[in-house]
């Protein structure tokens, strides 16, 4: 049988909506909507986007952002499930994450441990939020600006006697799913694969992950 390894994306894929989004709709000026736009058609990368956007909060809300994204954003179905499904066959799950430390992290917690989780990081030192991205691109990524990119840690991770498999909801998830052996997609991320002509298996819960996963465990491999 050979190895699967996991990719797992977090807004919109482990949580049900977007937290970035959710904390810009509460608490940023409307300025931060035509940042959005910006990042969604491409006009301009999601570093440059997402920094800008962070830096329209004072770093005095970080109390009050943190209490509020634990209070409202909701774990998607079979979450834990799965966890614990992964655990069980030994298969590596990395959390690979647009998102900030500061809320992925406690989000997370309940859940981990993980093979490893990568995602932005905060600095509350200033007078706004200032967000820092280790997981910057490769010579390789030829977008530039990812700011988590996630097909830079596939290629360090992959191991090339096991499979690879990205599940993730969304244009940070393309360059990804283009380099996995198996896609599990849903929303926009399945949209761009019906236009690239990539293949996907659609998921709504982690039920339906779990279940995907076992038969490509249980024939193809
Ligand atoms: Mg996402
Ligand atoms: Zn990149």
């Amino acid at each position: 049988m050979k190895k699967l390894v996991i990719f797992c994306d977090f807004d919109g894929t482990i949580t049900t909506q977007d937290n970035i989004i959710s904390i810009m709709k509460q608490f940023a000026p409307p300025e931060y909507l035509q940042i959005k736009e910006n990042i969604l058609g491409q006009k301009q990368s999601i570093r440059k986007g997402v920094t800008d956007m962070f830096a329209l909060l004072p770093v005095s809300l970080k109390d009050q952002i943190t209490t509020f994204l634990l209070e409202q954003a909701q774990i998607r179905e079979g979450f834990a499930e799965f966890v614990s499904y992964t655990k069980q066959n030994k298969i590596s799950l990395y959390i690979v994450s647009g998102g900030i430390d500061f809320f992925v992290n406690p989000m997370l917690e309940p859940f981990g441990p993980f093979s490893d989780v990568y995602c932005n990081e905060s600095d509350f030192s200033g007078d706004t939020i200032q967000i820092n991205f280790p997981h910057g691109c490769d010579e390789q990524c030829t977008n530039k600006g990812c700011g988590c990119c996630k097909p830079s840690i596939i290629r360090r991770l992959q191991d090339s006697d096991a499979l690879s498999v990205v599940i993730g909801d969304s244009i940070t998830d393309l360059e990804a799913a283009k380099l996995a052996d198996i896609v599990i997609a849903r929303d926009f991320l399945i949209e761009k694969c019906e236009e690239l002509l990539i293949p996907y298996e659609p998921f709504e819960s982690f039920h339906d992950v779990i279940n995907i996963i076992d038969a490509k465990l249980g024939v193809e491999i």
